[in-house]
């Protein structure tokens, strides 16, 4: 029997036992931290080898420490959070692993019993689903912002008054001005102000500004890995693309994240000079879907050339004043304001890698991911590169057609 599916049944069967299944669940990703650790997947590169147990790792030490830990959103600013040294769980990723541990059919119908919406995005539902059922300890702050997601405001407050965890939402304008900065400015001023006050310690304003000092090398490491998918081919995964989001988001300004960005610009000097076709993907992989997997992970024909939501942000932030710095890079955003900054962000991204196909997934339930779909495809359609778009379920893996995505898919595929 497969031991993923073995250890789902033994969670599931003890769902009435929620501290039980919260051990469960910690031991899983203990066990999948050593497992890691001791058999190194060969094809996987070196940098992405250590990616993989840094993003268990982070996972796992913030389940394990919630009176250090805070609930925050794939978009929130979590520069201030590692300068306190304060471990941040992303409601997305938590929900990913669930999915990975084939228990989210569970949580989210659990969710729904509960009377939550079929049509809220299943990263929501998921996590809901594992708090109605008291499987998640509470955290001692939460974290979130008014953009990209509608799912994200209406969940995080559900949670906070579930809890009684204070929680801040950083109310984001769509448009960017001097006004609108210093607006979001005092927001993460007094959001710290919180912080300091939950924790009881104080934000060193030099460990901040050195935080940001990291961001800013990794993001020109990073410009410079984008300049190297042109002519390289570093054959990667749909998960590892996804745990991308890591390092491009919650986990940046560390110097572990830092250390995964030169370790992978090394990975691709090394690699391959340009084969097969390359996919550039628009906001999310479905790591978990049967046909994708098969087709792009480890494979030479075909292979991933990066996703737009990995490079939402490519300029420098203000160390002088990072609270402002933070502000404009939040404002800023190519998922922030209207879609023609999304497209503006894939056309420039489109221009450097020069893949030969887009992809974009629909994940069922976000409505700013499908909303600018046609919008995107006249934008492929005018460089001259074909596009596909899908509907399915990044967790939830009842909602994917596998019949009807391999169709399409592989119809595709033969075209390039
Ligand atoms: S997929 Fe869309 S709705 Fe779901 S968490 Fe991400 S942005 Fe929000």
């Amino acid at each position: 029997m497969d031991p993923v599916r073995f250890y789902s049944d033994i969670i599931k069967r003890n769902m009435d036992k929620p501290e039980k299944v919260n051990k469960l669940i910690n031991f899983g990703l203990a066990a999948a931290y050593y497992y890691v650790n001791f058999f190194k997947d060969k094809r996987s590169p070196k940098s992405l080898h250590y990616l993989n147990k840094y993003c268990i790792k982070s996972i796992k030490d913030s389940l394990k420490n919630p009176q250090n830990s805070a609930w925050v959103n794939l978009f929130s600013p979590c520069e201030f959070l590692i300068a306190m040294d304060i471990k941040p769980l992303f409601i997305e990723a938590y929900s990913s692993f669930m999915s990975g541990f084939f228990i989210e059919d569970y949580l989210i119908d659990t969710a729904e019993s509960r009377g939550i919406s079929n049509t809220l995005c299943s990263y929501h539902k998921t996590f809901i689903g594992a708090n109605e059922l008291n499987i998640l300890r509470k955290p001692e702050f939460m974290i979130t912002t008014s953009m990209i997601c509608d799912a994200n405001m209406p969940t995080f407050r559900y949670l906070s008054r579930k809890y009684g965890v204070p929680l801040y939402i950083i109310d984001i304008p769509y448009k960017y001005s001097e006004e609108a900065l210093i607006y979001v400015k005092n927001q993460l001023l007094e959001m710290v102000k919180r912080l300091e006050e939950v924790f009881k310690r104080k934000l060193d304003i030099d460990k901040l500004r050195e935080v940001v000092k990291i961001e800013n090398k990794t993001r020109t490491v990073m410009k410079e890995y984008l300049d190297y998918l042109k002519e390289k081919t570093l054959l990667t995964s749909m998960t590892f693309e996804m745990y991308m989001l890591f390092a491009s988001h919650v986990f940046i300004g560390s110097r572990e994240i830092l250390s995964f960005y030169q370790m992978l610009i090394d990975d691709i000097k090394r690699a391959p000079e340009r084969r097969g076709k390359s996919i550039f993907f628009v906001h999310l992989l479905p790591m978990f879907e049967k046909n994708f997997k098969d087709n792009f992970n480890f494979n030479n024909n075909f292979h991933i050339a990066g996703s737009d939501i990995n490079y939402d942000f490519l300029g420098e932030i203000d160390e002088k004043d990072p609270f402002k710095g933070i502000a404009e890079k939040l404002i800023l955003t190519s998922f922030n304001g209207e879609i023609n900054r999304k497209v503006t962000r894939i056309r420039e991204l489109i221009e450097k890698v020069k893949p030969d196909g887009i992809i974009q997934f629909c994940h069922l339930g976000c409505k700013q991911s499908i909303g600018g779909t046609f919008i995107i495809k006249n934008l492929a359609s005018e460089m001259g590169i074909p596009f596909l778009y899908l509907d399915g379920d990044c967790v939830d893996k009842r909602n994917n057609q596998e019949g009807q995505n391999r169709t399409r898919l592989e119809a595709f595929l033969e075209m390039l």
